[in-house]
């Protein structure tokens, strides 16, 4: 398997040259051929993961706004974070965020350690995001494949074996490639070509600087690659949501357990989500407080990475005389300042009778 008669030298330096023309302006990134702030391209790397460019960069501005160093983020209320984040999903790169940068500040004196093994060791940072802040922050020539890589690599060397099975192979291909000259200009610029040339569907090969040495073209198969194995239709699980309000018009939520999914997070009190149907009385008899539980017309919908969830909504007042309750009750107008998770602003706007 190669591509074409372009060498791993040639390669790489048709690439750099594109990048240096064409390369995308984020707002974590340096010039081309200068090293990135690594605490901006931890942040933002993190962020990206299962996000879009487009979605990350409010995020990025307004954590570099509130917390521009390290050492900021390692002194902030971890609730403040949580906060931050939320409606970016995927709540434990939050709570790992924070420890990271703890873990930074405290241990290695707000340094970023400056090779993949060191940065691995980190709280949440995995292969990928080792790779990408050795590479980019730090010069080194580490290999970085994110599934616009992935994608890139497949259609270069015509891999038909399907995803997610062809990793291991890819990476290796991608390794093959990775210059000792610019080693971060060069990750950020094959992402960039996964991102603006080689798209999924449509790849743009006559304005590819390897469209000469690339196998899937050559075959007329750029669009039919990366392969991916089917998927597994996802499961729909279900719920009932309690929005239990106070005379003060306040409503109850609690905060989530640390491990599991949306962790740490605050939610509206409610069932387990299971796949099985809820009767009245199961369901009743975990609200978080004995009421006149009213239905709201209609349920609402989110999709998480593994299944789908279908949430019933009830509503309460308090009865006078109730017993204490496990949780914080907040009002209304300050809803938008809690740590909620997107499935629980929906929950929130179906129970006020908007428009999530
Ligand atoms: Fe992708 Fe086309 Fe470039 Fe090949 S020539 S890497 S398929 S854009």
């Amino acid at each position: 398997m190669s591509p074409g008669d372009l060498a791993p030298g040639d390669l790489a330096g048709r690439l750099l040259a594109w990048y240096d023309r064409q390369h995308r302006d984020l707002p974590w990134r340096a010039a081309p051929g200068v090293l990135a702030d690594p605490y901006g391209v931890w942040l933002s790397e993190i962020m990206l993961q299962q996000t879009t460019v487009a979605t990350v960069g409010p995020y990025y501005r307004k954590f570099m706004a509130a917390w521009p160093r390290v050492e900021d983020l390692a002194a902030a209320d971890r609730d403040a974070v949580l906060r931050a984040w939320a409606g970016l999903g995927y709540y434990a790169r939050a709570r790992n965020l924070h420890a990271c940068a703890i873990e930074v500040a405290q241990q290695c004196g707000g340094r970023f350690p400056d090779t993949e093994a060191g940065l691995r060791a980190l709280p949440g940072v995995g292969a990928y995001t080792a790779a990408a802040v050795a590479a980019i922050a730090f010069d080194r020539p580490a290999t970085v494949v994110d599934g616009n890589v992935e994608r890139v690599i497949a259609r270069l060397f015509a891999v038909d074996t399907p995803l997610p099975g062809a990793k291991p192979e890819l990476c290796r291909l991608a390794e093959t490639l990775t210059p000792t000259k610019r080693p971060g200009d060069y990750a950020q610029a094959i992402m960039d070509l996964g991102a603006t040339v080689c798209t999924p569907r449509k790849p743009l090969c006559i304005l590819c600087p390897w469209s000469a040495g690339c196998a899937a073209r050559r075959a007329g198969i750029a669009a039919t690659l990366p392969a991916r194995r089917p998927k597994p239709d996802k499961p729909t699980r279900l719920g009932w949501a309690f929005w239990l309000t106070r005379a003060d018009g306040s409503v109850l939520l609690r905060r989530r357990p640390d491990r599991g999914l949306l962790g740490g997070m605050m939610e509206v009190p409610s069932t387990p989500w299971r796949v099985a149907a809820w009767t009245e009385a199961e369901a009743i008899g975990l609200a978080p407080s004995p009421a006149p539980w009213r239905p709201v017309a209609g349920s609402i919908r989110h999709t998480f990475t593994h299944f789908h969830l279908d949430m019933q909504v009830f509503v309460a007042r308090l009865p006078a005389g109730a017993v204490a309750i496990e949780g914080i009750w907040v009002s209304p107008e300050d809803l938008a300042g809690q740590a909620l998770p997107t499935v629980m602003r929906k929950l929130a706007s179906h129970a006020l009778g908007r428009r999530a």
